[in-house]
């Protein structure tokens, strides 16, 4: 992975793709799930992407600023999955029904 991926051409000046998501995080405030921010962002990978979020919601805690992360859930059966504290996951497969119709973890801020 080079750290050329991790930068995108933003209005004329070149920001990292983790200032842009907090400053997205930041101004749009209400609910969206993390595929919203994944679509938008263009990551090609899961993993990148939590990698960001969690950078992110390390300096947004140092500006007082709290990242909540609501757990993802099963559409088939109602499962809600269950998270360790500051873990971020992003499931594919329903452990109680086995269906992978999975709603994606949202992000708060609060
Ligand atoms: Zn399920």
């Amino acid at each position: 992975m080079t750290e050329n991926s991790d930068q995108i051409n933003h209005s004329n000046e070149w920001k990292t793709k983790r200032q842009i998501l907090a400053q997205r995080l930041v101004e749009q405030g209400s609910i969206r799930d993390l595929k919203f921010y994944m679509r938008q962002m263009e990551y090609s990978s899961k993993k990148q992407l939590i990698a960001d979020i969690k950078s992110v919601s390390i300096s947004l805690r140092n500006n007082n600023k709290l990242l909540k992360l609501e757990p993802a859930r099963c559409i088939a059966c109602g499962y809600i999955f269950v998270y360790k504290k500051n873990e971020i996951k992003i499931p594919s497969k329903c452990p109680k029904c086995r269906q992978q119709r999975i709603e994606w973890p949202s992000l708060r801020l609060t």
